[in-house]
């Protein structure tokens, strides 16, 4: 089995994903959403069996809230639920340096801007697990050489597609604003009020569409590439087990998740064949070009938004899924909201073929195993 499960993340990601075989489950967690997520995830925990709440990588792809919150408590209770980790991926400020590295033990050098919460509850897990596959150092693209792998446990191989070093660079003056918004410096709270709405384009918000939507008018809008820093950090993955692969994006740039895809796809040319690709920033405009989707030979698109704070997905963003995927394309979202249901339209299915699930509820969630085969 190869299952990624978009668990009902509220506006972020909490990623839950099991690979394996049945008497051997393997597991990963990418994000924890908000701190309202968080109660999910516990319920989640503590419903396996104990002796089996191992994860072997929880990866916090970037500082923003609706994708740390959650990690926070799990952290804090980890030993009391009995869950474990093999690793723990984070770019903590030490990381955003070139060079930097997690503090050696009895190094005391964690000071006001590295003390941040997150940092303190991962080295309390274990600081040898912090970022171990590049031993304490920062989960990056290198600008050459290959990119940097990891064989889990089981089988399943990750490859870092995001950040490069210019990210990191970009996120060093800001680290301080964003980790206080994120709620990662003890005693500040976490600014969970929408006080990232200017990231909205003001100018595109007023659609009040009438009937179905028009993929090809969305499509040619001008795409402007997102410019938010702590996005730009997010670390992303292309996970491959069993002869199946997909992209797990966080919030990156599209660009550097092409230029990444470009180097691993080497002079092989066409698109590159991925079974799933969850869409980065939650289905943003900014954050889903037509260049990146043409570099795709996907038929899975997962978003994961419930529409709140930022109005994802955007519908630019889903219509160029649809007009240069290639069509035979399934997008899965873990909500239903009045931001995607107009892609639940029959005629719109059939003239761009593709299908559209939702869940049943507002708790479901999305769960899609990549090992069933189904036919292209
Ligand atoms: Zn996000």
């Amino acid at each position: 089995m190869f299952r990624i499960d978009l668990l009902p993340a509220e506006y972020g990601d909490a990623i839950w994903l099991e690979y394996g075989q049945r008497q051997r489950i393997n597991r990963l967690l990418i994000d924890c959403g908000t701190a309202a997520v968080y109660p999910r995830i516990r319920e989640r925990i503590l419903a396996l069996p104990e002796g089996q709440r191992h994860f072997e990588l929880l990866l916090v792809t970037h500082v923003d809230l609706d994708h740390i919150g959650g990690a926070l408590p799990l952290l804090r209770e980890s030993a009391s639920l009995g869950a474990s980790f093999g690793e723990i991926w984070f770019n903590g400020y030490m990381h955003l340096s070139p060079g930097g590295v997690v503090p050696a033990a009895g190094d005391d050098t964690l000071g006001p801007l590295q003390g941040e919460e997150l940092s303190d509850l991962i080295v309390a897990n274990g600081r040898q697990r912090w970022n171990a596959l590049v031993r304490g150092g920062a989960l990056l693209v290198p600008d050459t050489g290959p990119l940097p792998q990891l064989s889990l446990p089981g089988g399943m191989r990750l490859t870092v597609l995001s950040p490069r070093q210019e990210q990191l660079d970009a996120l060093r003056p800001v680290w301080d604003a964003a980790c206080r918004k994120a709620g990662l410096v003890p005693g500040v709270a976490a600014a969970d009020d929408g006080s990232r709405l200017e990231e909205a384009d003001a100018e595109q918000e007023g659609d009040d569409l009438l009937g179905d939507p028009d993929p090809e008018q969305l499509a040619a809008r001008p795409y402007k590439a997102d410019r938010a820093r702590p996005n730009g950090s997010s670390i992303a993955l292309l996970a491959e087990y069993g002869g199946r692969r997909a992209l797990l994006t966080g919030d990156a740039f599209a660009e550097v998740l092409l230029a990444s895809l470009a180097r691993l796809a080497g002079n092989a040319g066409g698109r590159f064949a991925v079974d799933a690709c969850k869409l980065s920033h939650h289905g943003s405009r900014g954050n889903t070009s037509s260049e990146l989707v043409r570099a795709l030979q996907c038929r899975n698109w997962l978003v994961s938004s419930n529409g709140k704070q930022f109005r994802h997905p955007d519908a630019e963003a889903i219509a160029r899924v649809l007009r240069d995927g290639g069509g035979d394309i399934r997008l899965h979202f873990n909500y239903r909201s009045e931001f995607n249901e107009m892609w639940s339209s029959t005629a719109l299915q059939r003239r761009y073929r593709y299908a559209a699930s939702y869940p049943d509820g507002a708790a479901a969630g999305v769960q899609l195993d990549l090992s069933r085969r189904t036919r292209r």
